[in-house]
């Protein structure tokens, strides 16, 4: 009897070990590769005993900043924390409207609704998934106040005819650059092109904390001043409060993280590049629309997603064959339950609508290997087989 179940839980076991799964995105291949380096961080940070804010998180705002092609770096807690501050600073609160997209994580909607200010959607480009500069205008009112174009996926949203409208009618813009660490946009770097950058650094992202994190870049020193006394309960000197802040401080364990990470993020950034340009290549004969970069950008594919009709069925029998696949996102804002009193109706946003019915991302991180890759293919190309 004994022997018997323990040949079941050898068989069990080499069963297990045979058996593919090809993840969503890897963070332990990740760590292990940067581990002592991350180690060493890590303790001179307990160590020191300072674990908010300090050192290690001055120099990460420094370097990041510079990294973004911007001047001023302000790290806070989280992506939603910059754009909250981002807008704030920018003087956006109750009876003003910011215009954003509806196709994007719900983080962009809920920081205009933190300040009190109306969140007015303008749809996407089918294509970049970004806004879409032609449709910008027309929903412009006396009441705008700022734009925030999202760079979805890695891909750069089109700036140049957004701040064209922008400095036409005085507003202001603040990238949500939170998927597109290193993205570029005609040369420059996403984040220090409009008047605030925002940033994320959750675990998942391109450039991840082992926690929460996320940083605002300006050029303007009077922005930076304000971000910078806004996500310490609003004052440059201790119990010297000038304005109404909040406690939104990064702490000084992720800035130590991110400043050893920082270092490899260009190299794993080319590794994604060139994991999106082998999909392209093993899927080209599937006809099916894949991730395309815009001549404009520079794509750091935070995201790899294709469009597939069928594309519930693809999740599903992906998943079946131990290949996790993820949806970015199922349902644009606009229809959500939390934001239906924003007044929107199916139909109205048609490119945001039909990009959540269809997109399928799949696996994407740095150290993604061919043979996962292939793996991933051969399933999709089987799927447009039956
Ligand atoms: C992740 C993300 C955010 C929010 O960042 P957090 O760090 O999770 O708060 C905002 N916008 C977009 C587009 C994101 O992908």
């Amino acid at each position: 009897m004994d022997q018997f179940r323990l040949y079941e839980l050898k068989t069990a076991n080499a069963f297990e070990l045979e058996l593919m799964i090809i993840p969503f995105v890897d963070l332990k291949v990740q760590y292990k590769a940067i581990q002592s380096e991350i180690d060493t961080a890590i303790n001179s940070v307990l160590d020191s005993c300072q674990f908010t804010l300090g050192t290690e998180v001055v120099e990460f705002e420094k370097e990041f900043a510079t990294y973004s092609g911007s001047v001023h770096g302000v790290g806070v807690n989280t992506g939603t924390s910059a754009l909250h501050l981002a807008l704030l600073s920018a003087g956006i609160g109750p009876g003003d409207e910011v215009i954003s997209v509806p196709f994007t994580f719900v983080a962009t909607a809920a920081a205009i609704h933190y300040t009190g200010a109306k969140t007015v959607f303008v749809d996407i480009d089918p294509v970049t998934y970004c806004l879409d500069p032609a449709l910008l205008e027309a929903a412009i009112t006396p009441r705008t106040k700022a734009i925030i174009p999202v760079h979805l996926y890695g891909q750069a949203a089109d700036m140049d005819p957004i701040l064209a409208v922008a400095r036409k009618h005085n507003l202001v813009v603040v990238e949500d650059a939170c998927q597109a660490h290193g993205a570029e946009y005609k040369g420059r770097r996403v984040g220090s092109i409009g008047d605030i950058g925002c940033f994320s650094f959750y675990p998942g992202k391109n450039l991840g904390a082992y926690g929460e994190g996320g940083m605002a870049v300006t050029g303007n020193a009077t922005f930076g001043r304000s971000l910078r006394m806004l996500r310490d309960w609003g004052a440059e000197k201790k119990y010297e409060h000038v304005l109404k802040g909040y406690n939104y401080r990064l702490e000084t364990i992720q800035g130590a993280i991110l400043r050893v990470k920082l270092r490899h993020l260009d190299g794993w950034t080319e590794a994604r590049r060139q994991a999106a340009k082998r999909y392209a290549a093993l899927l080209a004969e599937t006809g099916i629309p894949l991730p395309q970069e815009a001549s404009y950008a520079r794509h750091v594919y935070h995201i790899y997603a294709i469009r597939a009709p069928n594309r519930d069925a693809l999740h599903a029998r992906l998943l079946a064959k131990g290949i996790q696949s993820g949806i970015h996102y199922p349902h644009p804002i606009h229809l959500l339950p939390a934001y239906a009193d924003l007044g929107y109706k199916r139909g109205q946003f048609p490119a945001a609508e039909q990009a959540a019915a269809e997109v399928l991302s799949l696996p994407m991180y740095p150290e993604l290997t061919q043979s996962a890759q292939e793996a991933v293919a051969a399933a999709v190309i089987e799927n447009y087989q039956k």
